[in-house]
């Protein structure tokens, strides 16, 4: 067994603030059930009652949104879902997604030892705000935090009409902050950054959580703080605000010139 030996040089933070742009309906686990004609429940923190997104919900749009955008083969499955993964060394180096995202330990040989696999991106949860939850109680909306909205759906061949009703977050709700961690692991992740950028561009034009195609889960990452933390780890280095993702974008260069200053690999 080959040590495989792997240096962390430090991290950037990515604090954002998510406004739902339109009705956003992501389901818990329960969400099945019917209660009281609700047959589409939102995910909610068990202590405080409030929606929130889930950190794997964002993540797993970002990764499946990316390798879309670069045409990756889909050929492992976990569980229902079949997803990407490199299969060579040399295919992972070059790869946009695993090397942002990692490959699962058993698929990674153990004579990649010299490049780092694991993943470099966590995102966190993003819970209802403050502010938000206030608003949302002085709606008096039909549900804690919620809307109710009834949908009929269609049967293409009998054409019989089968009402639902799905609750949902209203259009204006703020979550967050949210956090996208990522990982320096060696001097090729300063341009694996852009990736982790390209993808909060993509759900922005994209969606979070179920019924996208009938105008849910529009969102946009607002307020967002970029700061970083190298080598002496405590002392937290502050980059700078931006108002859209698209302004982060922007400054992309200038942020891999920072960060090749205050989070050297060398
Ligand atoms: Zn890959």
């Amino acid at each position: 067994m080959i040590d495989k030996k792997i240096t962390l040089y430090g991290r950037v933070f990515i604090e954002a603030t998510i406004v739902a742009k339109t009705g956003l309906h992501i389901g818990g686990s329960g969400s099945d059930l019917e209660i009281g004609g609700l047959d589409k429940e939102v995910i909610r923190n068990p202590l405080t009652k409030r929606p929130y997104i889930p950190g794997s919900s964002l993540r797993g749009k970002m990764r499946s949104l990316l390798e879309k955008l670069h045409g990756l083969p889909q050929n492992r499955s976990i569980g229902k879902v079949t997803i990407h993964t490199c299969q060579t060394k040399e295919q992972f180096v070059n790869c946009p997604v695993c090397t942002v995202f990692g490959i699962p330990a058993p698929d990674a040989p153990v004579e990649w030892q010299d490049t780092p696999t694991v993943s470099r991106l966590v995102v966190r949860d993003a819970e209802l705000t403050d502010k938000s939850a206030e608003a949302l109680t002085n709606a008096r909306t039909d549900l804690l935090y919620a809307e109710l909205k009834t949908e009929v759906a269609i049967d293409r061949v009998t054409s019989a009409a089968t009402p639902r009703t799905m609750e949902r977050v209203p259009a204006g709700a703020e979550f967050g902050p949210t956090e996208l961690i990522f990982s320096i692991y060696e001097a090729a992740d300063y341009d694996r950054l852009k990736k982790v950028i390209d993808a909060m561009q993509l759900v922005e034009d994209d969606y979070l959580g179920g019924s996208g195609s009938r105008g849910y889960g529009k969102v946009k990452f607002k307020e967002i703080e970029v700061y970083a933390r190298g080598k002496n780890y405590s002392d937290k280095k502050e980059f700078r605000s931006f108002g859209s993702v698209q302004e982060l974008a922007d400054a992309f260069n200038e942020l891999k010139t920072w960060l090749q200053q205050n989070v050297p690999t060398a």
